[in-house]
């Protein structure tokens, strides 16, 4: 007489016990403080009430190790937005405005090829709304990396629910508790901690993204980067970043934001292909991608290797002598290709509020000739937060139907991001063998740059890497210029209908 009810509750009970129940994301743990982990715990922070840990052995930042100058442009906007009112001001203030970009090839005589005026090119595009501030000004910086760490740190040490916790993370791994999936993060000193979501922001070389997109590959480009910080000072005020096309190598010139007292760097950068072929990391031949942010040249002379090897591309060295010199801060490194068609999550549909989740450098590690990893990182963690924050306020309100589960909304995120994040990667890579081609390819690099300089094609790719939905026909670049319109509009249709995703609002 019992045995029926019993077996009815019995069979109705995985879909009424609390497992199958969605919850909200109570617990974070975001592996990784560097530029997208302290924006994502920042982030995270102001849009839930989850409890975040912070995990990196680096913190807090130093500013001995200043790392490369950063330009922020979109993900300044996100900043502006994210931090307080009194901490931006007091940001903007440590970074230095950037105010015209101009390039120059050296490959016969000296020529002008394309000269950007970021102001008005800014205000031109109305998908660059975003950028441009109520005072009237534009979020065009550049700063140093240690600089901007130093903001991000000092704003999410205030915020109440998040804790920074000075161990490297060395990997996750899943638990299983009857249907349910749980994650651990295993660091160096502590015991396994379950988190509902393990964020890994922790760069090229990331433990969280072994474990969610194992067996990906990086290819080494066989591009090399070498740049010169030279010692703070209040005398640099250069608003402009200065380009140099030689034959085989180019070089930049910059000044970037370090203090609060408005004491500025000037950074002397030169890319250039090296004889050794593409290939495997780890393979004999190949250089090891440098993650640190500290390596530098093993020549003991770096200043004198720097300004023969701008000799060597026909470049002139009168305009870095006064930042490669033998007393600045020297860097070096290989540039790598990462494949982006690699998973960013992972995660059960019967766990329902537990996923890990990549982020910036470690879900899209990107050549940097477009000036964007670090912005799209800051951008990556303000919609993930976002992401988190409508998915926990739905459950909280009790809603029935829900918009999605939590593993979804996640996959939602990846799309979004994947599909901007990948264009620029891929045009980043085809910009950085352009820029560092030698004989014929220097004359169609020049040409190439001289035209895209005059049809306003440049500003368009600039504005396109800063902004996230660059829309067609907008005043400035394609004004009068019916090609590139066409062309954008057919790349719109398709990206459209292959990745609907990125057309809607983030909000
Ligand atoms: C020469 C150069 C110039 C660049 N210029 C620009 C530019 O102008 N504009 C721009 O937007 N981007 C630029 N970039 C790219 C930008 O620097 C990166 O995209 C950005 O730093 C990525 O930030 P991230 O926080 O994702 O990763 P990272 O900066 O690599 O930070 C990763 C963090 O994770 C920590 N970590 C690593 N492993 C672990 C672990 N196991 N456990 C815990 N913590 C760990 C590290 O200590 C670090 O703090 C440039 C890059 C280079 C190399």
């Amino acid at each position: 007489m019992w045995k029926f009810p019993i077996f009815i509750i019995l069979a109705s009970l995985p879909t009424i016990s609390p497992l199958s129940t969605p919850q909200p994301v109570r617990t974070i743990a975001v592996c990784g403080g560097g530029i997208t982990g302290l924006s994502c715990a920042k982030s995270l922070s102001k849009h839930t009430d989850a409890k975040i840990i912070v995990f990196d052995p680096t913190l807090p930042p130093s500013t001995s190790i200043v790392g490369g100058g950063i330009q922020l442009n979109g993900g300044a906007s996100i900043l502006r937005s994210i931090l307080d009112e009194n901490e931006f001001t007091s940001f903007k203030h440590k970074m230095n405005p950037m105010k015209e970009i101009v390039s120059r090839s050296f490959v016969k005589d000296e020529a002008e090829l394309l000269r950007i005026d970021v102001d008005s090119t800014l205000k031109s595009f109305a998908s660059a709304k975003d950028l441009v501030r109520p005072d009237g000004g534009t979020d065009s910086f550049t700063v140093m990396r240690c600089t901007l760490l130093e903001a991000l740190y000092d704003s999410v040490k205030k915020c109440s629910n998040v804790e920074v916790v000075t161990e490297g993370v060395i990997g996750v791994e899943e638990v299983k508790e009857g249907e349910a999936h749980k994650f651990n993060v295993l660091t160096t000193a502590s015991p396994p901690q379950p988190f509902d979501l393990v964020v890994g922001c922790d760069g090229v070389s990331s433990k969280v993204k072994s474990f969610v997109s194992p067996n990906t590959k990086a290819i080494y480009s066989n591009i090399r980067i070498s740049w010169a910080v030279s010692a703070p000072s209040m005398e640099n005020n250069e608003t402009r970043l200065e380009q140099f096309f030689g034959d085989g190598g180019y070089a930049l010139k910059g000044t970037y934001g370090y203090g609060s007292g408005g004491e500025k760097c000037k950074m002397a950068v030169l890319v250039y292909r090296e004889g050794r072929r593409v290939g495997k990391r780890g393979e004999e031949g190949v250089e090891d991608e440098n993650s640190s942010w500290n390596a530098s040249p093993s020549s003991s002379s770096p200043s004198s290797s720097f300004s023969s090897r701008l000799t060597s591309f026909g470049l002139p060295s009168e305009p870095f002598s006064n930042v490669a010199t033998p007393d600045a801060t020297y860097f070096d490194l290989g540039v790598y290709f990462h494949n982006p068609f690699q998973a960013w999550v992972k995660g059960h549909s019967g766990s329902n509020n537990t996923a890990v989740v990549l982020c910036g450098d470690a879900a899209h590690a990107m050549p940097p000739f477009l000036g964007q990893g670090a912005n799209q990182g800051i951008r990556d963690a303000d919609v993930l937060a976002r992401t988190v924050a409508r998915y926990n306020k739905e459950v909280e309100a009790g809603n029935s139907e829900l918009n999605g589960s939590l593993l979804e909304r996640l996959e939602g995120y990846r799309s979004k991001r994947w599909a901007q994040t990948t264009q620029i990667t891929l045009k980043s890579v085809f910009l950085g063998y352009l820029e560092v081609g030698g004989g014929p390819l220097s004359d169609f690099r020049d040409n190439f740059f001289s035209f895209a300089g005059k049809v306003g094609l440049a500003k368009y790719i600039w504005v396109d890497g800063a902004t996230p939905k660059p829309r067609v026909g907008e005043a400035g670049a394609t004004k009068g210029f019916n090609l590139i319109e066409s062309l954008e509009k057919g790349k719109l249709f398709l990206e459209a209908l292959t990745d609907p995703a990125k057309y809607m609002d983030d909000e």
